[in-house]
């Protein structure tokens, strides 16, 4: 229970690796924040499932939602603790990418990252103490066919990460980034079944992650084991990249 009598939020909660680092944050002690998007029952049953936990419905890509999550992090006192977890995918070639599709990641998968910190560190500098853990993808470093957008918005992701953890490490807020490889969840059941026996092929651990291989690693970052570790990137790909 190391993580007692703290505030964790999670973007993007209500399933998925978020899901999991929600419940892993619970069984830490934490009082969870489960900010989600659009599934009030899948948020309702997660909150009952942690137990001390809150449901805030917000788009975390816009200003208004931010705004949200910040009232209610207030409410409950500041968060100390924060994951950055939101995130979606429009994957085309890049030649036949819109503008659309571009900005789209852009928004959800990074800016909103630099809007929820800006919020959300005004209590960890008020208290000297604050952690952040922001997803990543190894898409950020190995690249990826159909996901420029998505892979620039990951490694801008880890660039501001490191950059946040040098501007506010001596304020003891401590800033990490975690790439996870290819994991099971809704994301990834949308890739064609072929592709992804394909990339099992190329995992040494010959399958595909669970959001419970994430998580703990989260719950370690986030707690006092990990006191002096901040600007770093984790990947957890079963050694794919
Ligand atoms: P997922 O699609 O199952 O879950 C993403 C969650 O984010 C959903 O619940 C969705 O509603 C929420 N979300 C999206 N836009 C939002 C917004 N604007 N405001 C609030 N919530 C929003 O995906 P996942 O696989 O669980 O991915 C979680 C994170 O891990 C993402 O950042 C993803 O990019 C990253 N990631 C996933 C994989 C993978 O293989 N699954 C690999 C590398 C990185």
């Amino acid at each position: 229970m190391e993580l007692q009598s703290k505030v964790a939020v999670v973007t993007g909660a209500s399933r998925g690796i978020g899901r999991e680092i929600a419940l892993e944050l619970g069984r830490g002690g934490a009082r969870v924040l489960v900010n989600y998007l659009r599934n009030d029952e899948a948020a309702a049953a997660l909150v009952a499932e942690i137990g001390n936990a809150r449901a805030v419905r917000a788009d975390v890509s816009t200003a208004e939602g931010v705004a949200r999550l910040l009232a209610v992090a207030e409410e409950e006192g500041g968060a100390e603790l924060l994951v950055n977890n939101a995130g979606i995918t429009r994957d085309g070639l890049m030649l036949r990418m819109t503008d659309e599709m571009w900005h789209d990641v852009i928004e959800t998968n990074l800016s909103s990252v630099f809007r929820v910190c800006r919020a959300l560190a005004e209590t960890m500098l008020k208290r000297r103490a604050g952690a952040i853990v922001n997803l990543s993808s190894v898409s950020a470093h190995t690249g990826n066919p159909g996901q420029c957008n998505y892979a620039a918005a990951k490694a801008g992701v880890v660039a501001f990460s490191r950059s946040m953890a040098k501007e506010l490490g001596r304020r003891n807020i401590r800033v990490n980034c975690v790439a996870p490889g290819f994991i099971d969840t809704d994301m990834t059941r949308a890739l064609p079944d072929e592709a992804l026996r394909e990339v099992t092929k190329l995992i040494p651990m010959r399958r595909l992650g669970q959001p419970a291989d994430v998580a703990p690693l989260v719950r370690f970052l986030l707690g006092p084991g990990a006191a002096y570790i901040t600007a770093q990137t984790f990947t957890v790909d079963g050694g794919l990249s």
